[in-house]
């Protein structure tokens, strides 16, 4: 599937302001900030691979798929999206490089980061992707993910301290098998018992006991 390709040709609703060929740099400046005029449907920009557009819900959900890094960061410059889900393993996407430009401490774009192989999590992590979810994910566990983080991108910042956003957990007592450093973050859960943690100083990646 060629990387050049542009918004996904499937059938997914598309905002009809949304061109991301067209962007230019002015335009971004100008339309950073605003925000979709109806928000009662929550916008959903899907920074995957084509191939996998469908494994998404787009019930209850306005999706905006794009395919490369420079189409979502497109994208990102004309609407605001409550959340984006990134492909670690879509070539196309550079998701670290499109996390680092587009993931800010103030913000209220929420982002969830899907990969394959969970040996990239402390990258994303470290890039402050909010949630990770584990590939091959069945559709039900998608959109209850995304019905979640959409919710959460609507609290207001003040309840951020309180309601911790995401599905990422960090849990000060649980160390690292490798380095023995706590700190643990969990990312998500490989059974109903265990959950796939992460350390972030030696980026080692392992299951552990799920904490409660
Ligand atoms: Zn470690």
């Amino acid at each position: 599937m060629s990387i050049s390709k542009h918004v996904s040709e499937r059938p997914v609703p598309v905002h009809p302001a949304v061109n991301p060929a067209s962007g230019s740099s002015t335009a971004r400046e100008q339309s950073r900030r605003v925000k979709e005029p109806c928000e009662t449907v929550p916008v959903v920009l899907l920074a995957v691979s084509p191939d996998d557009v469908h494994r998404y819900p787009s019930q209850s959900l306005r999706v905006i798929a794009a395919h490369t890094r420079r189409d979502a960061l497109a994208v990102l410059d004309r609407i605001e999206p409550r959340v984006m889900v990134v492909d670690w393993d879509h070539p196309g996407i550079e998701a670290p490089v499109l996390c680092r430009q587009v993931i800010r401490g103030d913000r209220e774009l929420v982002v969830m980061a899907t990969m394959a192989v969970t040996e990239a999590a402390p990258l994303a992590l470290k890039a402050g992707c909010d949630a990770i979810l584990l590939k091959p994910f069945a559709a039900n566990l998608a959109a209850s993910r995304l019905g979640r983080l959409c919710r959460e991108a609507t609290l207001p910042a003040a309840w951020r301290t309180i309601v911790p956003r995401g599905t990422n957990r960090t849990w000060g007592e649980v160390a690292c098998p490798a380095c023995r450093i706590g700190g643990a973050v969990a990312f998500d859960h490989g059974s109903y018992r265990r959950s796939w943690y992460a350390c972030l100083t030696c980026e080692h990646v392992w299951q552990g006991p799920r904490q409660e």
